[in-house]
């Protein structure tokens, strides 16, 4: 597959890792200044060779390659972290505190990965290799990195999971949100939360999208995908209220009795619906994120509140 890049700004190129063969449903953020590179994002192991191809494309050499920097650890953001660093030692994984321990030994991520994934896991996402412990930088709210040609400033974001930072890049003022801003795909009024177990926190999760709309960004990049500019309010209106909502229907699915199996057929029906209304075609949302990710998460959610 030849590389598909877009640039976004003379020193900031995504780089489209056309995972499962399709264009628009993981983006990596290649940073460059003429000497050095850096990433937002490694995707998967599946998409490594898309991923290097592209930042060669992009006109850079590998060897400048020197930070990986990660919104969270979830497979389809850092899973190629491990698998790189072994390829190219120099690097440097720039993650949140929480999700450090996890690159280092990946093996309760993997876990839960397969209690989602079965035994698709591997085909998905390739194998994940553990980051050393000595490769790992932690980033911690409010920090300042110092990238090729800019700065950026993480801001921890809980929510669709507990370890995610968004990064503002002091330059170009663009936001680079991983999943903390949803799904959305290029040229669609439409935002997908995606829900997954085991650290889904709605209340978590609005309060994040509070704090980053105060950002007023220029512009949201999103893992999946893209770039998006103009009514960013709109787009954060749009992904509280979805999340909402959707957990709202899953809560009362769950103190009606319903079965796990059949809140995913009520859920799955929800969202045909609506999609189908806006004439949306659902198919790279859904690659991106699964309708029993969104469940599974949801349902997780309810049952540990009423635990907690
Ligand atoms: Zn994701």
């Amino acid at each position: 597959m030849p590389p598909i890049l877009h640039r976004l700004t003379e020193k900031i190129t995504a780089i489209d890792l056309q995972f499962q063969g399709r264009p628009e449903v993981i983006a990596a953020y290649l940073f460059y200044d003429g000497s050095e590179a850096a990433l937002i994002e490694t995707g998967p192991t599946t998409t490594v060779e898309t991923l290097l191809e592209g930042i060669q494309a992009a006109g850079v050499p590998l060897e400048e390659l020197r930070q990986l920097i990660v919104t969270h650890i979830h497979l389809d953001h850092a899973g190629a972290a491990g698998v790189l660093v072994r390829r190219f030692p120099w690097l440097r994984v720039y993650v949140h505190p929480v999700g450090a321990p996890h690159l280092a030994d990946p093996s309760k991520l993997l876990a839960s990965a397969a209690r989602l994934y079965g035994d698709k896991l591997d085909s998905l996402w390739g194998p994940v290799v553990p980051v050393p412990a000595e490769k790992l930088v932690v980033v911690n709210d409010g920090d300042q990195l110092k990238l090729p040609g800019t700065n950026l400033c993480a801001f921890d974001t809980p929510g669709h999971a507990r370890h995610h930072h968004a990064y503002l890049d002091m330059r170009s003022n663009l936001l680079f949100t991983g999943d903390v801003a949803g799904v959305r795909m290029p040229g669609v009024r439409y935002v997908r939360p995606p829900t997954p177990p085991p650290e889904l926190d709605i209340e978590a999760w609005v309060a994040s999208i509070a704090r980053l709309r105060a950002v007023n960004a220029a512009g949201l990049c999103l893992t999946h995908f893209g770039l998006f500019r103009g009514n960013l309010d709109w787009h954060w209106d749009d992904l509280e209220h979805r999340l909402v909502d959707w957990g709202q229907i899953v809560r009362d699915q769950l103190s009606k009795g319903a079965t796990d199996n059949a809140i995913l057929e009520r859920m799955k029906t929800q969202i045909a619906t609506e999609m189908h209304a806006q004439r949306i075609d659902a198919t790279a949302y859904d690659v991106a994120v699964s309708y029993e990710s969104v469940v599974a998460g949801y349902i997780r959610y309810w049952k540990k509140a009423q635990v907690g």
